[in-house]
């Protein structure tokens, strides 16, 4: 019992970690296979339509890089505007989101 007490408890607690793990897997699996996708369709499409849709799905996989890392330094799910705890059902939608959403309608 002592024994727990003393041990500093994680900001997020494991299973939400594995949890947050799954649905960055998740989500970048989706754009990995998206990405693929506007590759097949190289030539074919409008040029410009299609690298800026390829910059937007490289954008959320750095997102969610960084929000890899955020589980492992343990500020995931705090945003990084305000310092306040993002609200789990923004992260169920969102998971590699940094911001709550006043920071995020601040910073877009
Ligand atoms: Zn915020």
């Amino acid at each position: 019992m002592s024994l727990d007490a003393a041990r500093t408890e994680p900001r997020l607690e494991r299973v939400a970690a594995e949890e947050a793990r799954q649905r960055l897997e998740h989500a970048r699996g989706t754009r990995l296979v998206q990405l693929e996708a506007l590759g097949e369709n190289g030539q074919t499409a409008d040029d410009h339509l299609m690298s800026s849709q390829r910059e937007a799905i490289e954008g959320v996989l750095k997102e969610i890089d960084e929000a890899f890392a955020r589980i492992e330094d343990g500020t995931y799910g705090t945003c990084l505007g305000c310092g306040k705890p993002v609200p789990a059902e923004r992260l169920e939608i969102l998971p590699y989101t940094g911001h709550c959403v006043s920071c995020r309608r601040r910073t877009a």
